[in-house]
């Protein structure tokens, strides 16, 4: 990296703030992709960590006259290859944009600067005794900024929805460096294109979020976990739709199949509490009072019963729901060292039996197998690709492709969460037709003529 580079970094953010030292710059480099998967980061690279939204803008205007690349860092928690700077490229880290975090009661919102980390902000509303926000993805190192240009989803996405549906407001960056204001505390704002939800799962390849007001919702004070099990896929596949077509709206619906809670569980010197059957659905439930809660939990039971579950149980506790959500949360760490990766495409939930069907007959062509977890209730399945021999096997690729086109073929997606970044990006012309490509192309020309901000992410 040219030195007039770093010393003009060091005007804008100041010299304690700029690293272009390789050994403190490793850990910008990448982000979680699966290691064996994700490409290999430039690295003449210089990380700088600006304090203020004014300090982007300056960066942003920097680059663009320099013509520099910049790769924006949030927390770090990516799946996609999105944050991995492929080109000599200014790292903005957004972490020093963390002080500011205002509840509004009033109005049900929160605005945070970007930098803030899920949890953090999982903190600050602990102590509000009436209101708190629902998206959770996985990983609470994710920052607010990264959640909204990924549009994270996560567990609660079943009654909450994600992300999108939760963002108000933004401050941007432009790749160009302006500082824009997008949205506001509105309920209806129907002016114009709208600019803010293009932001919303853009990837940073738009603009640099520095701000955001999300929406809040009163707290239910009563919740249980239900984890209810079923011989076969199949059927515990088909139980999902029944529970909404009952009315129940519960605050997640979790897919795990037995092999993967029982090594999750001890991989984390856990019990996972079901023994019987072979597939398990969780279900955590969020009321008003104990009385909806027992209720709910009661219907359920027998619902589950007539559509030949084999075992239900109910944590109470906290402690013993704690433990069955610590297992769901943990799947992805516990198999690092074992999976390729594990994709994240998702069906019209009608269609869920017949995508699982469909991904181990795939898998099994390949002459291997594929487990399967995720937010069914949503129709977002997570199933793995095993390494062999601790390797890549040579048909990822292939076999990758069956799996997406399988999704599609149901109206799917073959990214419900994780998104496009680079790892997508070569499927793209799975799902979307040339003339789509070519006018998301033209909205990333138009907002970074000089292709500055996180190029190479959902498009070139
Ligand atoms: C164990 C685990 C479990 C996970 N579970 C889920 C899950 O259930 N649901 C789900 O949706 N995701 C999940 N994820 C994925 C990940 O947590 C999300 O994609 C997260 O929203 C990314 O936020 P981040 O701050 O870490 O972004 P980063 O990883 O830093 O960046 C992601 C992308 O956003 C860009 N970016 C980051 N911040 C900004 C900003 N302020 N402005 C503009 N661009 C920016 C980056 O350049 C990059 O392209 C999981 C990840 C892990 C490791």
């Amino acid at each position: 990296m040219k030195e007039e580079i770093i010393d003009s970094l060091k005007e804008i953010s100041g010299a304690d703030w700029v690293v272009s030292d390789l050994s403190q710059m490793g850990s910008y480099l990448y982000d979680e992709t699966e290691a064996k998967l994700r490409p290999t980061a430039c690295e003449d690279c210089v990380v700088v960590k600006p304090s203020s939204a004014e300090e982007i803008a300056k960066i942003v205007t920097y680059a663009n006259k320099e013509l520099v690349p910049i790769m924006v860092r949030g927390g770090g928690t990516g799946i996609v290859a999105g944050a991995i700077p492929l080109k000599p490229s200014i790292v903005v880290s957004l972490e020093r944009l963390n002080k500011n975090i205002e509840i509004d009661e009033d109005n049900l919102m929160i605005t945070v600067d970007a930098g803030v980390t899920l949890e953090e902000l999982m903190a600050k509303l602990a102590d509000n005794e009436k209101l708190f926000f629902p998206i959770h993805p996985g990983d609470e190192g994710a920052q607010i900024g990264g959640m909204i240009v990924t549009n994270a989803g996560g567990v609660n996405a079943v009654r909450h929805g994600i992300m999108r549906q939760h963002v108000k407001a933004l401050e941007v960056v432009l790749p160009t460096g302006e500082l824009v204001k997008l949205g506001g505390k509105l309920i209806k704002n129907n002016m114009g294109f709208d600019l803010m939800q293009l932001m919303i799962g853009g990837e940073g390849a738009l603009g640099i979020v520095t701000k955001a007001t999300l929406k809040l919702y009163p707290k239910s004070k009563y919740s249980g976990t239900l984890v209810i099990s079923f011989d076969t896929k199949e059927e515990a596949a088909s139980f999902v739709p029944k529970i909404l077509q009952e009315g129940i709206v519960p605050l997640a619906i979790e897919y795990i199949e037995r092999p993967i809670a029982l090594e999750v569980a001890k991989h984390l010197g856990k019990t996972w509490p079901a023994k019987k059957g072979n597939v398990d659905i969780m279900i955590i439930l969020n009321e008003a009072t104990e009385d909806i809660l027992y209720g709910k939990c009661e219907e359920l039971v027998s619902l589950s019963e007539k559509y030949r579950a084999v075992d239900s149980l109910i944590a109470e506790t906290t402690k013993d729901q704690r433990n069955i959500l610590e297992i769901r949360s943990n799947v992805l760490t516990a198999y690092q060292e074992t999976i390729a990766e594990g994709l994240d495409i998702a069906v019209p939930t009608s269609f869920v039996p017949n995508i699982i069907d469909d991904l181990n007959r795939i898998a099994k062509k390949y002459g291997t197998y594929t487990l399967c977890n995720g937010h069914i209730g949503d129709g977002n399945i997570h199933n793995f690709v095993f390494l062999e021999d601790g390797k890549v096997p040579d048909y990822i690729d292939d076999m990758r492709a069956e799996f997406y086109a399988a999704a599609l073929s149901y109206g799917g997606t073959c990214t419900a969460e994780h998104g496009t970044g680079r790892l997508r990006k070569q499927y793209m012309s799975l799902q979307f037709g040339e003339r789509e490509i070519a006018i998301m192309q033209g909205i990333k020309k138009v907002f970074d003529p000089n292709g500055i901000l996180n190029s190479g992410v959902i498009v070139d």
